[in-house]
């Protein structure tokens, strides 16, 4: 629990949300502020602020519960499709900080975009540079 977190006044019941699925570890609710019909957040319902501050067994529940729950959400809102992404740290566009995923029901002609979208100005990288990149992440 952290203070002053909007995610964990939720967890806690301090604020009201459209429950639609509860384990020990994982809460999904409604966004207040839908993209789509059925936008949904899945969160862990300890407090923590950015993917990489998850435990290992936090992530398995968080994402056992996104893969559940995006079919199921597309099926009730009659989605063609759906994006799931995590906007990680302020730069990203995180707003509440408290990790969240966000499952977006897409329907064909919506003129809404693919999750490349999200990326500013793209950068043109060399074959040595892609390679460098790739050995320091896999170092
Ligand atoms: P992000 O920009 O990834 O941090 O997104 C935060 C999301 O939380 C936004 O889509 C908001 O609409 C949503 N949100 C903020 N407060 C609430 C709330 N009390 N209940 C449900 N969703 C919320
Ligand atoms: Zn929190």
């Amino acid at each position: 629990m952290s203070d002053d977190c909007i995610f964990c006044s939720i967890v806690d019941g301090e604020i009201p949300a459209r429950t639609v699925h509860e384990t020990g570890d994982v809460l999904a609710f409604l966004d207040a502020n839908p993209l789509a019909r059925g936008h949904t957040l899945v969160i862990p319902k300890p407090h923590a602020h950015r993917v990489g501050d998850l435990d290992a067994g936090l992530t398995d529940a968080v994402f056992d519960a996104v893969a559940a729950l995006t079919p199921r959400v597309q099926d009730v809102v009659d989605a063609d499709g759906a994006n799931v992404g995590i906007n990680d740290g302020a730069a990203a566009g995180q707003e509440v900080p408290h990790v969240h995923v966000h499952i977006v029901p897409r329907f064909e002609d919506d003129g809404g975009a693919p999750i490349h979208a999200v990326a500013g100005k793209r950068p043109d990288l060399s074959d040595d540079e892609l390679d460098e990149i790739a050995a320091e992440i896999a170092d």
